[in-house]
């Protein structure tokens, strides 16, 4: 694929996100893209994330499969879970379910760090090659499970949850820092999932917020 070409595809694809934004915003209280998240979606090049025979694809608004049974998400998914972070320059952010790295790209376009957690090693090695390749130095990719965190990063002021889980793993919370945010799909898996916010105030008390229903791979 060629750059003129991806590059017409990805703004066609903010407008296709920009149009869900504002279909669900009486759900999740958001009704843009703020710009920041736009250019993060432009910027990282979602055709180098998918394999080779499904880069014609890479751009339209739907997941895809990335090998192992695992996908990589849509792009509203991505692009909503991003906006719903509230990132900063200097945020320190925590991701489980690296998959093909393209969610970790884009927040790294917008935090100050990402650390993120692979269960798979081949989905972990091929995301970090990818990152490098790209030049993304602050996305580190680790091979573990997600269920832990990942302490030697800890805390984080954000954490995104890229596969489903009920309840959350309990080392997320703890590694989450006061007023921190979690972004997540919750519940059993085979059922359908809800995005939640999570919010650490700065006595360490939780609040929850249940956005809108989404389908994710489980946490394993
Ligand atoms: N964020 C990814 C999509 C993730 S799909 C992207 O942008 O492409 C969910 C991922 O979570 C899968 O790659 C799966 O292997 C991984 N996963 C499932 N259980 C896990 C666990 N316990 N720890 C870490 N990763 C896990």
């Amino acid at each position: 694929m060629i750059e003129d070409e991806a590059a017409g595809l990805a703004q066609a694809m903010v407008a296709v996100i920009e149009a869900e934004m504002s279909a669900t915003a009486w759900q999740t209280g958001r009704d843009a893209l703020s710009p920041p998240v736009a250019e993060a979606l432009l910027s990282v090049p979602r055709h180098l994330f998918v394999p080779a025979a499904l880069r014609a694809s890479a751009y339209e608004n739907r997941p895809l499969p990335i090998g192992g049974g695992q996908t990589i998400s849509q792009p509203f998914v991505v692009a909503l879970m991003t906006e719903l972070l509230d990132l900063e320059p200097g945020c320190a952010v925590l991701e489980i379910g690296t998959g093909s790295g393209y969610q970790a790209a884009v927040l790294g376009r917008l935090a100050g760090r990402v650390e993120t957690v692979e269960l798979r090693p081949d989905l972990a090695a091929e995301a970090a090659a990818r990152l490098t390749a790209l030049g993304a130095t602050n996305v580190h990719v680790h091979q573990g499970d997600g269920k832990l965190g990942w302490p030697p990063g800890a805390p984080y002021d954000r954490i995104l949850l890229a596969a489903a889980a009920e309840p959350l793993p309990r080392p997320l919370f703890e590694q989450l820092a006061p007023q921190g945010r979690l972004v997540a799909p919750l519940g059993p898996p085979g059922t359908v999932e809800w995005l939640v916010t999570i919010d650490k105030d700065s006595a360490g008390k939780l609040s929850t917020r249940r956005l809108l229903p989404v389908a994710f791979v489980p946490l394993v």
